[in-house]
């Protein structure tokens, strides 16, 4: 099948007449400010080949909907200092949801992904699909009410959550903690709200929002890898995000890395998710408690199912041995599998994430540490590995980016849905 044939029948091609060019013209100049902002007129003209009338036209239209605003002069070459433009961040709103297994998180957030408004609501299970939708209907309604942003003013919710997600037809196809399979979400939501809904993975959120409003800002080639109950990823390559086929590339939490291993939550064993992950952690403090090791997690020994992750953690913070050994050795498993990563896609950042950085150095060091020495020769060159721990807010606001995405992409890769605010 040809791709034009491909993009006509997913409906992404519109036909080429003259409101889609201005549409695509709109998205240049929208991309500059929010770019390379502020910016003046005779700037934008300069950077996107259009002509000076063309800008003026365009940056006239976008005032007058308040999607960009002026603000005072730049540097003068003599004369009168230009007026400069920037993206309005009030011009309109979006909800991002979070979604786990007994909690929904939404925010409400501006156009540059500042979070105005947070709302949490806890919940015995949402295994249930029809109480979830519920329940996630309910919070996205009162986190607009709460925070006295008009309605109106609000163009789309995004949910996040963890597992197979087919983004481009709003279906979780499978989520484990949830134990969903083919679950219509967005659909009847969308029917509630009145309003456009995205469904995506939660990892492929939080890169989104690092691709389009965080360090990942700019660069083609990045990836997103969160530890903490499970181990998860978001690869962006060539500038996209790589969802893979079926909506499954990043489960690099179930690459295999010791055959015969330690059993995973996915029904295999040996994945890194087992060596690496939280309940890896606590599992090893478990197996050293049995062992008769000299530790202060000793007060466990009776019922070890008291012991959680914090616990092995803080342990380690206050310099016990025996549980700066596990999390050295999640550490380097980890970083062991980091290494795959860069030799596979060389990226020239990884952003490690997830609630699993809070444990400091122990583990994270030891994880540099493995993957530099297992990087294929010179892939290291460049390569920036930032550690940056998020809490569930941060999830939420990783699908709100996924509607502002969708507002400020290059039209042709747009869904239909997401308009510009009105503007064309
Ligand atoms: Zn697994």
């Amino acid at each position: 099948m040809s791709s034009s044939k491909a993009n006509s029948q997913s409906g992404l091609v519109r036909t080429g007449n003259r409101d889609f060019m201005k549409e695509i013209n709109l998205s240049i100049v929208i991309n500059l400010i929010r770019s390379r902002g502020p910016l003046s007129r005779t700037d934008i003209a300069h950077s996107s080949g259009l002509s000076q009338g063309a800008v003026s036209g365009l940056t006239g239209e976008l005032l007058a909907t308040d999607f960009i605003r002026e603000i005072g002069g730049g540097q003068s070459k003599g004369g009168r200092s230009p007026v400069l433009l920037i993206i309005n961040p009030l011009a309109g709103f979006v909800v991002g949801v979070k979604l786990t297994e007994q909690s929904i998180v939404a925010v409400l957030t501006d156009m540059e992904a500042a979070i105005v408004h947070c709302t949490t609501t806890l919940a015995t299970s949402l295994r249930d699909p029809q109480t979830a939708i519920e329940t996630i209907i309910q919070t996205v309604e009162t986190t607009i009410e709460e925070s006295d942003v008009p309605r109106s003013k609000v163009i789309g919710v995004g949910i996040g959550l963890a597992g197979m997600i087919d983004s481009q037809e709003s279906v979780c196809c499978y989520s484990p903690i949830l134990g969903w399979r083919q679950v219509q979400l967005a659909q009847p939501i969308e029917q509630r709200l009145q309003l456009p809904v995205y469904i995506e993975n939660d990892v492929n959120a939080l890169t989104i929002a690092e691709h389009w409003f965080g360090e990942g800002r700019g660069l083609p080639h990045f990836l997103v890898a969160t530890i903490g109950r499970g181990i998860g990823m978001g690869i962006v390559a060539n500038g996209q995000i790589d969802r893979g086929a079926m909506g499954g590339a990043g489960e690099f939490g179930h690459i295999t890395m010791q055959p015969g291993g330690p059993q995973c939550g996915c029904g295999k064993a040996g994945c890194l998710e087992a060596l690496a992950a939280d309940q890896a952690v606590v599992r090893m403090a478990c197996e050293a408690l049995a062992a008769g090791k000299q530790t202060s997690m000793q007060w466990a020994a009776q019922d070890p199912s008291q012991l959680t992750f914090d616990h092995v953690a803080r342990a380690a913070s206050e310099g016990d041995t025996v549980a700066l050994a596990i999390l050295n050795e999640a550490g380097r498993w980890l970083g062991l599998g980091l290494s795959y990563l860069v030799n596979l896609l060389n990226p020239q950042l990884i952003v490690l994430s997830g609630e699993g950085t809070r444990t400091g150095d122990a583990r994270l060091e030891a994880a540099s540490q493995m993957m530099k020495q297992h990087i294929f020769d010179q892939l290291d060159k460049g390569l920036e590995l930032i550690v940056k721990p998020l809490d569930e807010e941060a999830w939420a606001r990783g699908a709100a980016c996924v509607v502002l995405s969708e507002v400020f992409k290059h039209p042709i890769n747009r869904d239909t849905r997401a308009g510009l605010l009105g503007v064309v």
